[in-house]
């Protein structure tokens, strides 16, 4: 990797108070109650972020599993700002080798006939799409979906997402929500053929027979890193080809090669799905979504007229080429499942330490950590999550929260992590959990 300088950078801008009235003003107020005195975050470098006084930070959630390559790199920056002077819109009415470049590129990183690119501006839009395309591929309505699972925050995602805390009640679904495969939580432990059979029975009990599609993570990120239990994704897979519906891979958190062990989430299951769908990571922060499925599906999308204005923005599209590179040159998969691997095996240490810590799971740089007041009920210990995390902010490690409870830690850094990171994020909540 190359090196680079770790001072913080200089800033004169408004302090974080000046910042916080206008927010209040100004701002909608959705999810304000995260923090009751945000970060004033100035910069980032990599895997370290900036508050104004120039102290430095591990960014242990890398955004919300969104900065893959890490914070502003420079090849990433470079695209951006080469594309900016060039062309900085464009839309699919005319060419232009940026969005053509990518497309490629991306179809080229999935199996099967998964060639055909339509970018969205978002990971919700892109699910929206892909549910549509199945509803629409099909001719069937009815979608089966994850209890536990998180899709987005438009009718159709929000309907599929299996929590209500992202619910609003004014949102009618049409969705059948299934039995969770938690290894940790599900009454069948990591037995993946037995829950499918759930979904065998929504299909029985709860369709006519058929179905327009089936959307679900392999290791699910704002549900608290559930990775499903094994065997769950082929048996599903194959009850909802016989039922005639789409199996859609919703890859926004767990592609483009956090894992570590593959590419995409889906891989790890070793299916192969009929539509992928992506964020976050995909333009490391760029506004940019996409759903890839085949030439026989996108067909569909020639019945009407559909386009987005911004999708494929070529800046955007600039970046997610750049992005596809840095990770090819900076081996960041192989590191993301050496690194993974080692954090996760000091986290399982801390496990045998502390009895407050429940589970630790996931893969590569996709690590959850889940804290209960009782191991036998498993009774989730709420306030004490929240301590640790104030005290991590406190001592420089910034770490998502997560699970249907909020008492999951999301471990989802940008992939250039580094084994001090690991350590330094180990060590600090050892720290604090000694003093509890
Ligand atoms: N799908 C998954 C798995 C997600 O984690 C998210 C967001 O967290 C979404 C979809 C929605 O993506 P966006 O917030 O970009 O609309």
């Amino acid at each position: 990797m190359p090196p680079f300088d770790y001072s913080p950078p200089p800033y004169d801008g408004p302090s974080a108070d000046e910042i916080m009235a206008k927010r209040k003003e100004f701002l909608s107020p959705s999810l304000f109650h995260f923090y009751k005195k945000p970060l004033h975050v100035v910069a980032g470098k990599r895997q370290y972020l900036f508050d104004e006084e120039g102290r430095r930070y591990v960014d242990a959630f890398g955004g919300i599993a969104t900065v893959c390559c890490g914070h502003c790199h420079p090849d990433v920056v470079d695209a951006i700002v080469n594309q900016t002077k060039r062309l900085q819109h464009s839309t699919v009415l005319y060419l232009n080798s940026a969005i053509a470049d990518f497309a490629e590129a991306l179809a080229s990183k999935l199996p099967g006939d998964l060639k055909v690119v339509f970018f969205t501006n978002s990971g919700t839009e892109a699910n929206e799409l892909a549910i549509m395309m199945a509803k629409l591929y099909t001719g069937c309505h009815d979608i089966i979906s994850l209890r536990n699972g998180y899709h987005g925050n438009a009718a159709g995602t929000m309907g599929a997402t299996g929590q209500s805390i992202w619910k609003f009640n004014v949102v009618q679904s049409g969705v059948h929500h299934a039995m969770n495969p938690d290894p940790y939580r599900g009454v069948f432990g990591s037995q993946g053929e037995m829950y499918a059979k759930d979904v065998q029975d929504l299909i029985d009990f709860g369709t006519s027979g058929n179905v327009a599609a089936f959307i679900s993570e392999a290791i699910q990120g704002v549900g608290g890193i559930v990775e499903l239990a094994p065997g769950y994704l082929p048996a599903v897979y194959g009850s909802i080809k016989k039922a005639g519906g789409l199996c859609i891979a919703d890859e926004v958190q767990s592609g483009f090669a956090r894992t570590g062990s593959h590419f995409w989430g889906f891989e790890t299951q070793g299916v192969v799905p009929d539509i992928v769908t992506m964020a976050k990571s995909i333009g490391n922060g760029i506004p940019l979504g996409a759903v890839v499925t085949t030439p026989q599906i996108a067909e569909v999308l020639t019945r009407r007229n559909y386009f987005n204005t911004f999708g494929g923005n070529p800046v955007c599209t600039a970046a997610g080429l750049a992005v596809l590179k840095v990770i090819e040159k900076e081996n960041l998969q192989e590191n993301a499942l050496a690194v993974g691997s080692y954090l996760k095996d000091r986290l399982l240490v801390l496990k045998d330490k502390y009895e407050i810590i429940g589970d630790v799971r996931g893969r590569g740089l996709m690590l959850g950590v889940e804290l209960v007041t009782d191991r036998q009920l498993k009774t989730p210990a709420k306030a004490e999550i929240l301590h640790v995390l104030g005290q991590m902010k406190e001592l420089g490690v910034l770490i998502g929260k997560g699970g249907f409870y909020g008492n999951v830690f999301r471990i989802t850094p940008p992939l250039c992590f580094t084994k001090e990171d690991a350590d330094f994020l180990v060590d600090s909540m050892d720290y604090i959990m000694s003093k509890m």
